[in-house]
């Protein structure tokens, strides 16, 4: 496939995924708002390579699978939609931890890409009965 057919076909599935996922108010309607703090990492020597903080609203797509960084990465990235919504489920407000990317990506070791993740989560405030 041509490298542009296969970038739009690539951008369709990302679209398509992401009307599939929904909006965090329907899907989640206990948040009030969410804050995912991420550094990338690249290779084995741990450098770090960006860091992102993503503020997530009642009105964002819930989608928490984040992309790989490196170019060139095939079925790469972070889902974090598991580990969020076991979160949610037990009401946990904080989490820390890190992944590693399970994409593969040519002339690169498979320790390719990690994160290091940091997710704070607000509920809304529960009418007390
Ligand atoms: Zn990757």
């Amino acid at each position: 496939m041509a490298p542009k057919q296969d970038y739009i076909k690539k951008m369709e599935l990302r679209k398509q995924r992401k009307i599939d996922a929904g909006v965090v108010s329907e899907r989640f309607p206990k948040i009030s708002n969410m804050i995912i703090h991420m550094t990338y990492f690249h290779d084995a020597e741990n450098s770090v390579l960006m860091e992102r903080t993503v503020n997530i609203f009642p009105t964002s797509t819930a989608d928490f699978n984040m992309e790989c960084m490196i170019r060139g990465c095939d079925n790469g990235g972070f889902d974090l939609n598991p580990l969020i919504s076991t979160l949610i489920k037990q009401n946990k407000k904080l989490a820390k931890g890190s992944m590693k990317c399970k994409g593969k990506v040519e002339n690169h070791s498979s320790t390719h890409a990690n994160i290091s993740y940091e997710i704070n989560i607000k509920y809304n405030k529960q009418p007390s009965i």
